[in-house]
């Protein structure tokens, strides 16, 4: 009977769909993470479901901008097909950047590929909560067409997340994913002034995610990783940082444990 009992419980378990909100391919520092293995990893870990966005460099020149964003168009629309074929769900989600922006309009650029998504990065493109024609143009974008923003978020001057709250206040219909909620108070307070903002626990410390959860916010926060980032963290002092799917698939089973609310006693 027991038996029974537990064999139900696995296959509730495998029934279950994984999601990992925060997930990136592409060149991070010194390592190239290809797809093939960050997918292989995620699918060595049950993954079923990602929001994927690909790195990027800091680029200051628009042309090298516009550049950059059409090879990234043209790489995943491969990554797109190949993710269908080995059954991943991959919701992508596209890197705003203002050079990119002043050249191509966001209807043009969400055509070319069907994002499911659009995300700010405060210290790589120079994103700040001061009014820019871009900025608008991506809130009154999201707001018409439903669309779902994701905001990097840190603990820095650069990087803190109220300094887009007049953006929040003036589009509260925008649903908007702030990352990594590091600091539990600015968010709490967001939260409780924004039924629309949600976040995700990717690097986020135990602490934090405790007095969100304590606040009363635990269903607003999304289970994420920054996978393959924390890989790269993990081995960031090797001399030689070649990486195999073995490698990534073990940095990924760890990251889930000490990723809130999964982290270890
Ligand atoms: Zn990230």
């Amino acid at each position: 009977m027991i038996g029974e009992k537990q064999n139900l419980k696995s296959l509730d378990a495998k029934l279950k769909k994984m999601t990992d909100w925060h997930v990136h391919i592409g060149q991070f520092n010194d390592v190239y993470y290809d797809y093939h293995d960050v997918f292989a990893a995620l699918k060595n870990n049950d993954v079923d479901e990602i929001y994927l966005a690909y790195l990027t460099p800091i680029i200051k020149k628009e042309d090298v901008a516009l550049q950059f964003y059409e090879s990234v168009v043209h790489e995943l629309k491969v990554v797109k097909r190949y993710a269908k074929k080995i059954q991943l769900n991959v919701n992508f989600l596209y890197w705003a950047d203002p050079l990119v922006l002043k050249q191509l309009a966001l209807e043009k650029i969400y055509d070319d590929f069907r994002y499911s998504g659009i995300a700010l990065h405060p210290v790589l493109h120079n994103w700040t909560g001061e009014f820019t024609k871009e900025l608008s143009d991506i809130f009154s974008f999201a707001r018409k067409k439903s669309v779902q923003l994701f905001i990097h978020t840190g603990v820095s001057k650069n990087d803190e997340p109220l300094q887009f709250e007049k953006w929040f206040s003036e589009y509260p219909e925008v649903k908007v994913r702030l990352a990594h909620c590091k600091d539990s108070e600015p968010i709490i307070q967001l939260f409780q002034n924004y039924p629309n903002l949600s976040g995700d626990t990717a690097f986020c410390p135990t602490d934090s995610y405790d007095d969100i959860c304590k606040a009363g916010f635990a269903e607003r926060m999304f289970f994420g990783t920054d996978f393959p980032i924390s890989h790269w963290y993990e081995h960031r002092n090797e001399k030689d940082k070649k990486y195999n799917v073995q490698q990534l698939t073990e940095n990924y089973k760890k990251i889930i444990q000490i990723t809130p609310p999964n982290q270890s006693p």
